[in-house]
């Protein structure tokens, strides 16, 4: 977060100065062999907007005013708005302009620019209680009207060194927020580069056609993009759940040592994430999201964006993510832009719009028909399968299809706007889904294939067109990747290039994984999947009982679905990975990246069950530890068998 809130890390070369009245600005030099410009406002107004005693607001404004205006003493770093628009929020890093003054957009290094190349931008933003109102800003004399949805200014910047004026008049709404975000040098003639990452929750890898020649369900966008880049047919995720496992895609750590392994703990600012590594290249920085939880307050992941939305509540269709996503592409013209989207469509509730569900009924027997036993007795339905009445398990699941065949088609529309269609994509999932894999119905428990075996297509520099990998790469490397398909191989960032893997073999290493709370670990080598539970499950929504110490073993090349427990007949390999899988729990490291002592957010954690999160808040710190070994494990009859007398009679 450091980089968003304080002008010394930024490259400054051309930092532009936001000064009351036109007043002079410090005098910068530029560092030596500056990397591109990153751009901000350095200075701001010395004074707050009150906010009015009790501001009033119809369409769910008021919070976002609230928000606005509850900002502590005026501060040089832009403090990021959180504003509420109909159905979601969007946050931006602003500074407030208050009323009846003049400001300047200066460059702090003084130097001319060269006027008639050189554009600025800046996003503006009324905050008002009054439904509709607008007000008048002048820029370099220019009126431009600005209402309360952010909108994009764009001003040809001063021929010299003197400062773009910008002015408030004294006339407008009393109880009001003007606030301004993200001011960057525009070259409206040269294609800028554009980096995209696109997050498919919830989707296995079996579930893309060019990955699976088998696949339930055909995506010939997803293909087609992969025909333009690369496909990888064996990625794995570090864990099976949400926000941990973005956390590890825009951090490159693993969740074991982020410690964030569960939907509510927030990372820290002063993690170092992927948006910002790229804003720090003088990239714009956008994040349009479709569920609630990854937005800033619960995920702390807006750090290093410049723009970040989600929905108010709940999850929403791709379609309207996209749609967002693609109208703010329109703002980023003339500026290099790293753009995350996150599709929701293929997790629970599996709702199809009613067209496409039509097409799902057609020609089956009826699914809601009650004769039918979904199986799954004793354990309960999950809510949104309850109230659904839908009873034929096999038609659930080709609903899952479905909603990967319906992301698809939205995302033919996205890739074929005019900039993402030359853009360098990324597009992978943050963990799969189980479709009755070792008892586990339309829900992502445990880590096996079809729930940590994500997809990967890249396209972009350094990428072949059509080529294809079948080597062991990791989600969590992707971040590396983008920054060096973007050419920032010298930006501080953890992990390793997943393109190597297109040139040469790797060498085999382990790839571990965690499960969401710390229920189980799990270790994929050469083709096999080891998964320790280590701790106990009983009478869970999701999966049959568990025990702790208990291990499954499965030979992916032969068993994809994971169907056959290899571990009696392959013991000593599975003694060796479990042993390795041992030491790299043991190896867990303070990372620092959450926050000590956070208490959960009781609203947060009621969002959070609509979801069907229900997950406990237990870290798996307070019970991986050799002191929990010592009690509640060495007695364990699975510990008996590896590590006691080594006999896996123990376990027959
Ligand atoms: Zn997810």
């Amino acid at each position: 977060m450091a980089a968003s809130t304080s002008a010394s890390r930024l490259p400054s070369t051309l930092a532009l100065l936001l000064t009351l009245g036109c007043s002079g600005g410090a005098e910068e030099v530029a560092p030596a062999g500056a990397p591109i410009p990153a751009l901000m406002f350095t200075a701001i107004a010395n004074e707050v907007v009150a906010p009015a005693a009790s501001p009033r607001s119809p369409d769910g404004l008021t919070e976002g005013l609230a928000a606005a205006l509850a900002l502590p003493a005026p501060s040089d770093a832009p403090a990021p708005y959180t504003l509420l628009h109909d159905s979601f929020r969007d946050r931006r890093p602003a500074v407030q302009l208050p009323r009846a003054s003049r400001a300047g957009l200066a460059t702090t290094v003084g130097q001319p620019l060269d006027g008639d190349a050189v554009w600025v931008a800046f996003d503006a933003c009324l905050v008002s209680d009054q439904a509709e109102a607008t007000e008048e800003l002048s820029v370099g004399g220019v009126s431009h009207q600005v209402s309360g949805r952010w909108r994009t200014i764009l001003q040809q910047a001063p021929d010299g060194p003197g400062a773009l004026e910008l002015e408030r008049g004294s006339d407008g709404p009393a109880n009001s927020a003007l606030l301004l975000s993200s001011p960057r040098i525009v070259e409206l003639d040269s294609a800028q580069p554009t980096v995209i990452l696109i997050t498919s929750d919830t989707h296995r890898a079996d579930h893309v056609s060019t990955i699976n020649a088998g696949s339930p369900v055909s995506t010939p966008h997803i293909d087609r993009l992969g025909s333009e880049g690369a496909v990888f047919t064996n990625c794995f995720s570090s864990i099976n759940n949400t926000n941990p496992s973005h956390v590890t895609l825009l951090t490159g750590v693993h969740p074991r040592d982020t410690k964030i392994i569960n939907n509510h703990t927030r990372l820290h600012h002063s993690a170092e994430t992927l948006a910002e590594r790229f804003r720090e290249a003088g990239y714009q920085t956008y994040a349009a999201l479709s569920a609630f939880h990854l937005f800033d307050d619960v995920s702390g992941l807006g750090q290093g964006f410049d723009r970040m939305s989600a929905p108010l509540r709940g999850a929403v269709d791709g379609r309207g993510t996209l749609a967002r996503a693609g109208e703010w592409l329109h703002d980023a013209s003339g500026s290099p832009l790293f753009l995350w989207v996150h599709l929701f469509d293929a997790h629970t509730p599996y709702e199809l719009p009613d067209e496409q569900m039509q097409e799902l009924l057609d020609g089956r027997p009826d699914p809601y028909r009650d004769d039918v036993d979904l199986g799954l007795a004793p354990r309960p339905l999950p809510s949104w399968l309850e109230k659904s009445e839908l009873r034929d398990p096999e038609f659930v699941t080709a609903l899952y299809a479905g909603e990967v065949r319906y992301l698809d088609g939205l995302l033919g529309d996205f890739l074929a706007r005019p900039r993402v269609a030359s853009a360098s994509i990324a597009f992978t999932a943050d963990h799969g889904e189980a479709l009755g894999e070792r008892g586990i119905w339309w829900d992502h428990f445990g880590l096996v294939d079809p729930t940590i075996h994500v997809p990967l297509v890249l396209r972009g520099p350094g990428v072949k067109p059509g080529s294809r990998s079948a080597a062991p790469v990791r989600q969590m490397d992707v971040g590396r990747t983008l920054l060096g398909m973007a050419g920032l191989d010298g930006a501080p960032f953890p992990g390793r290039d997943v393109r190597a893997a297109l040139d040469e073999e790797p060498a085999p290493e382990p790839r571990f994984a965690l499960s969401a709370q710390g229920i189980s670990a799990s270790v994929e080598l050469e083709g096999w999947l080891l998964e320790l539970y280590l701790r106990d499950v009983t009478g869970s929504d999701s999966s049959p009982d568990r025990k702790l110490g208990e291990v499954t073993l499965f030979d992916l090349a032969s068993d994809p679905r994971c169907a056959n427990d290899r571990l009696l007949d392959e013991f000593s390999r599975a003694q060796r990975m479990r042993a390795a899988l041992i030491q790299w729990l043991d190896a867990a490291r303070s990372t620092g990246m959450t926050y000590e002592n956070q208490e959960v957010n009781p609203a947060v954690q009621a969002k959070l069950a609509e979801l069907g999160y229900t997950g406990g808040l237990e870290s798996i710190y307070r019970w991986w530890t050799p002191e929990r070994r010592d009690a509640g494990w060495i007695a364990n009859r699975w510990h008996l068998a590896f590590e006691g007398t080594g006999a896996p009679a123990l376990l027959r």
